[in-house]
């Protein structure tokens, strides 16, 4: 093999690595793997050496460098497997063909790796393209797929509102004793859950609705602690902090089981009809903001849940109508950060507009402050 077709070999496994991560949760589904998404991360038990360990195996779903990377933190499974996507598929097809349970056990080889892969991705090695053009053109193709599949999804398991709210102490004190008002968390379902039976428990939980605001696809809860000053999670200062394996339980937010956030803009069902109207919209990190904006009469913002727009998200702005983005996200590095990818995601197809604000974020912002730099900002652009 000559070292020009071998490192065009390379290139097309690395194209092979982008593809799968673009068609994860159809991965997931296929092998019929229960996991969480935390936004860049996923965990689930090690479906691999079938540990029980729910928070064991991370795959990481974003990031250039390391998509697809993962590690099984109890059995270090990727050390027979390697860390990549296409390692983590061999793993598991060791497990199902060959009752692969720890090092010794026959695995599957490379090439039945490959192949599965080709035909799950629907695609011949051979013509795959390795140019960012032909690349751009599939993850754009694997996007319309998946929102055509995910509209499809059954609504058998998915909550309406009236089912929700009894289950939630609606108002949320946590967010009034934060200046929101009480009418805006109702209109938001936005409350306690108190139930110690329930995975949001202690959590102020965020009910995430479909575009059409007809079901719940999935929730995600602020903990109602402060963070830790010993081990840096946020869970009940009388417990005793949690062991390294179990803190992800204690995170700040965190989603429900199998909601992807990054497929989701937060509020984008009372949004989009105000985005059609004016062509604007408005994107801000989390919850709180849409809320901040909203009570002060600004209907046209969504939120991407966290500081990054993933391929989705975009794609859905794409269908909203909006032609001019301005970026609210927090007023530090992170969201400075935010910005500038969002930035370059977008600025071929919009206007892109980065407002200075004077305050760590919008939710903090009071009414004179929004009128001020962000209403009369708007006002400037449009
Ligand atoms: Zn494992
Ligand atoms: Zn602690």
């Amino acid at each position: 093999m000559t070292k020009k077709s071998r490192l065009n070999d390379q290139a097309k496994l690395k194209v092979v690595c982008d593809e799968l991560c673009d068609n994860i949760e159809e991965l997931f589904d296929h092998f019929d793997l229960e996991y969480k998404d935390h936004g860049k991360m996923i965990s689930m038990a090690c479906p691999i050496h079938e540990g029980d360990n729910e928070g064991a195996l991370n795959l990481y779903v974003q990031g250039d460098n390391y998509r697809g990377n993962w590690k099984c933190r109890t059995h270090g499974c990727e050390q027979c497997f390697k860390g990549s996507i296409i390692g983590f598929v061999r793993g598991l097809l060791s497990n199902r063909k060959y009752q692969w349970s720890q090092e010794g056990d026959k695995t599957a080889s490379f090439k039945e790796t490959i192949d599965f892969i080709t035909s799950f991705l629907k695609k011949d090695l051979n013509d795959i393209k390795v140019s960012k053009v032909a690349r751009n053109k599939s993850k754009f193709t694997n996007a319309i797929n998946h929102i055509k599949n995910s509209s499809k999804v059954s609504t058998e398991n998915c909550l309406t509102r009236d089912r929700i709210r009894p289950l939630l102490k609606i108002p949320a004190e946590y967010y009034i004793d934060r200046n929101f008002s009480k009418d805006i968390l109702d209109k938001y379902d936005v409350g306690l859950c108190d139930n110690p039976d329930r995975e949001m428990y202690n959590r102020v939980v965020v009910p995430i609705y479909d575009i059409d605001y007809n079901y719940m696809i999935g929730c995600t809860g602020r903990s109602i602690f402060n963070k830790c000053d010993k081990c840096g999670s946020f869970h009940d200062p009388n417990k005793d902090c949690p062991e390294d394996r179990r803190k992800y339980l204690y995170s700040k937010w965190k989603h429900s089981a199998n909601f992807k956030s990054q497929n989701s803009l937060y509020n984008y069902w009372f949004a989009k009809k105000h985005i059609q109207e004016t062509g604007v919209v408005l994107l801000v990190e989390s919850p709180g903001n849409v809320w901040k904006l909203e009570e002060n009469g600004i209907h046209n913002s969504v939120g991407i849940f966290g500081s990054a727009l993933s391929d989705r998200q975009k794609i859905m702005l794409d269908s909203s109508g909006a032609m001019t983005i301005i970026v609210l996200t927090d007023n530090d590095d992170a969201g400075r950060k935010a910005a500038e990818q969002i930035k370059e995601k977008c600025q071929n197809t919009y206007r892109i507009f980065i407002p200075q604000i004077s305050k760590a974020d919008v939710a903090e912002m009071d009414a004179e402050e929004i009128d001020r730099e962000i209403k009369e900002y708007i006002k400037g652009v449009i």
